[in-house]
Formats: C-alpha cells, sequence, structure tokens
C-alpha cells in the first residue's frame, strides 16, 4: 500500500476518502481538512482569540495541536468534573499537553464549587450526562466571554455528529435539527460563536493524527457516559460504514450542506433575551440553568443536613 499523495509506503488507509497517507502525510491532510472545515464554514479567522475546550481526549487535544500548528490564536479551557480518576486523570492529560508546549490553559474545578458531578447527581436525580452538560455549558460560555474569545471550539466529531443527527431524524425532533451545526452563531451578546471544527473528521482519524503526533491522550470513557441508545446509534453506522465506506460523511456533510436550512428555526425564537439574577450570564428566566441546578444542589444539600441533624423522633 503507497501513500496517495507521495508514493512512499502507507501507514494508515481512510476507506471513506479511498486513500492511503504515510506518517507525514497523514499529519498534512488531517490538518488540511481542519483548516477547509475553518474557512468552509466561516468559524473563525486568524485575527480572532479562539477558546478550545479540552477535556484530555484524542479529539479536543488533536483540534488544538492542529489549530495552534497553523498559528491561531488560542486558549485551552478544561473543566475539572470531579469524577474520581477519570477526572483527575483527564486533567493531568490535558495540562502536561499545554506544559510540554508552552501553551495557556485555564481550568475550572467543579469541586471547588461544591459542584462535583457525582454530587450533582446524588442530590438532584438528574441523569448524568444532563446535569454535567448544564455545567459544561456555562463555564465554556463564562470562559469565553471572560478571557475575551470570539469563539468556542470544542472536539465534536463525525462519529458524534453523525450519531446525533441519526438519533433526532429517527425521531424527528425538529428543534434539534435546527441546532446540530458545525457552527452555532451567539443568541445573545454575552455568547459567543460555538463551532465545532472536527465535524467531518471521524474518531479514528483524531485517534490516528493523536498518536503520529505523539500526543498521550486519556483513553477511558466517562464512567457515566454514552448511553445505551446513542452507542446503538453508533454501531449501526459503524455496520453501514463498514459497508459503504463514506457512509457517515456523506450523512452528515449533506445533511449540513442542503438539508439542515429546512430546519432554521425563525431568529426571534432563539432569542434569550433576559440575564440571570445570580451569575449575569443569558437566561430565560430570573436564574440561568446553572444557577437553577446550583440552586437545586443547595437545597437538597441543606434539606438533607437539616434532616441528619434533626432530633431523633420518639419511639
Ligand atoms: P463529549 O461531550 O464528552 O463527547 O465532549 C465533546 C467535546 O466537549 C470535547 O471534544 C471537548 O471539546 C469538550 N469537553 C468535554 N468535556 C470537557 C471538559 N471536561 N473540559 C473541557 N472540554 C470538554
Ligand atoms: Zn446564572
Amino acid at each position: 500500500m503507497k501513500c496517495t499523495r507521495c508514493t512512499e509506503p502507507a501507514e494508515v488507509k481512510l476507506r471513506a476518502h479511498n486513500s492511503a497517507f504515510c506518517r507525514e502525510c497523514f499529519v498534512f491532510f488531517f490538518q488540511r481538512r481542519v483548516e477547509r472545515a475553518i474557512t468552509h464554514e466561516k468559524m473563525f479567522s486568524h485575527d480572532e482569540r479562539i477558546l478550545v475546550a479540552v477535556s484530555g481526549g484524542k479529539d479536543s487535544l488533536a483540534l488544538w495541536d492542529a489549530l495552534v500548528l497553523q498559528g491561531y490564536d488560542t486558549i485551552g479551557f478544561h473543566l475539572a468534573l470531579g469524577i474520581g480518576g477519570y477526572s483527575l486523570r483527564s486533567r493531568e492529560k490535558t495540562e502536561k499537553f499545554a506544559r510540554d508546549r508552552g501553551l495557556r490553559l485555564e481550568v475550572h474545578a467543579l469541586t471547588e464549587d461544591g459542584l462535583a458531578v457525582p454530587d450533582v447527581i446524588a442530590s438532584t436525580r438528574r441523569p448524568a450526562c444532563s446535569a454535567c452538560g448544564t455545567m459544561k455549558r456555562h463555564h465554556f460560555d463564562r470562559a469565553a466571554l471572560e478571557l475575551g474569545c470570539a469563539a468556542l471550539a470544542t472536539g465534536h466529531n463525525l462519529d458524534d455528529e453523525a450519531a446525533r443527527l441519526f438519533g433526532n431524524v429517527l425521531h424527528w425532533q425538529t428543534e434539534y435539527l435546527a441546532r446540530q451545526r458545525p457552527v452555532m452563531q451567539p443568541r445573545h451578546p454575552k455568547f459567543v460563536r460555538k463551532v465545532k471544527p472536527l465535524y467531518l473528521t471521524g474518531e479514528f482519524e483524531s485517534a490516528t493524527y493523536a498518536f503520529m503526533r505523539g500526543i498521550d491522550y486519556v483513553v477511558e470513557e466517562c464512567p457515566n457516559a454514552a448511553g445505551a441508545t446513542q452507542l446503538a446509534y453508533k454501531a449501526v453506522l459503524d455496520d453501514l460504514e463498514n459497508r459503504f465506506p463514506g457512509t457517515k460523511l456523506a450523512f452528515v456533510r449533506e445533511f449540513t450542506e442542503r438539508a439542515s436550512a429546512a430546519f432554521a428555526l425563525p431568529e426571534d425564537r432563539e432569542t434569550t433575551a433576559r440575564s440571570c439574577e445570580e451569575c449575569g450570564m443569558p437566561s430565560f428566566g430570573a436564574l440561568c440553568s446553572f444557577c437553577s441546578l446550583r440552586a437545586e444542589v443547595e437545597r437538597r444539600q441543606a434539606e438533607r443536613a437539616a434532616r441528619a441533624g434533626a432530633p431523633a423522633a420518639p419511639a
């Protein structure tokens, strides 16, 4: 097998692209694809500062690496979720990546707010991923605003996007379909643009890129993660991809280019006009969803403490 680009012996074969690459050409190919997604979808420019949300996994570290090599002005942001050893290892890998390359990384630890994910789940009984998602969104938005960034980039990859699109189509979740875009423009002056430069890059590609670039990432998945449904969708898509290489790429790319506009919501329905009374970030009601979650955790913890401290009822 020879490299499609330079005819040297190839190290990796990409059936979806009908190509094979040697190490050097694969790194070039990966970076060019990321760059094309950024320019084609007008995600951001070299004059803007980008906040990269880095979890310590292969996708977000590969993305950060590629953006830095292409000369973008980036700051990394890691949210330490407090999910035991998994979160400790994720933070360590992220910090080491930044340290080794002299990159600016901001870390916010939920444990310092008394909001470690396991405590929040235990006291509110909300599904893990929903509580975690609320806290991630809040801190990503807040950090992007505070650090003067024009856009927030996440490492969502083609496999994530295809599985999500598949689920949204199966249930005709038209409002979610309206929001499934590689670029989401801000709906409030305190929000920034949200972009997914890897939306057409498969996880095999980011894992290969990370390996070839010597990036040490967390391999384990979040112990709470991946609902059974999402995994089932991924399995169906993997099966299709095996039989018909390029299926995922066509599914997501054609949706974005041809079908997405049909689900767009009128502007006014997407506007959040109010500010949260607690933190000042945009909100629908008096409190934003993060501050409501925090209030709920505090209320339940106070109730529990009161019960624990109350004198026992007479026998
Ligand atoms: P996930 O929802 O875990 O698949 O993650 C999707 C993307 O969100 C990742 O590629 C990162 O860009 C970002 N992300 C997830 N978890 C964190 C975290 N703890 N800190 C910073 N960014 C994160
Ligand atoms: Zn708030």
